[in-house]
């Protein structure tokens, strides 16, 4: 009978190793498509993708697409949404400020009327780009 860490190197430890590349290989976003450039041009986001492809959002529709609870509203359990009555946004609120990156998958921009808690997942970007004016 050879030692017991013997015999866990040889079985147990083997398996640990494999389950924890597996974990490893899980991820909470897999972007479908990654921006491999995000340029603030004037009164447009311009982002290329690492397809090549490049789209150009305005900045007012991706302040008014902004995916956070305060804009977006919150949904429970029970699939009822809440959201604040609309406000009207002030003359900065379409004036990007900066513009972070979060995690690789993401981008969160901060309004020049400070407003900076909507995340923009690079998935997400895409079907704003691809939402039609109106
Ligand atoms: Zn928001």
């Amino acid at each position: 009978m050879p030692p017991w860490y013997k015999v866990l190197a040889a079985s147990e430890l083997q398996f640990l190793w494999i389950l924890q590349f597996e974990v490893c290989q899980v991820r909470p976003h897999n972007p479908l498509m990654r921006a491999v450039d995000i340029q603030h041009i004037g009164r447009e986001l311009a982002i290329k993708w690492e397809d090549g492809r490049e789209d150009f959002i305005p900045l007012e529709r991706l302040r008014r697409c902004c995916p956070c609870a305060g804009c977006s509203g919150e949904t429970d359990l029970l699939g009822n949404v809440y959201k604040n009555p609309a406000k009207p946004f002030s003359s900065v609120a379409f004036k990007l400020v900066r513009l972070d990156y979060v995690g690789g998958y993401a981008i969160q921009p901060v309004w020049a009327d400070g407003h900076n808690t909507g995340i923009f997942s690079f998935e997400y970007l895409k079907k704003v780009a691809a939402t039609p004016e109106g």
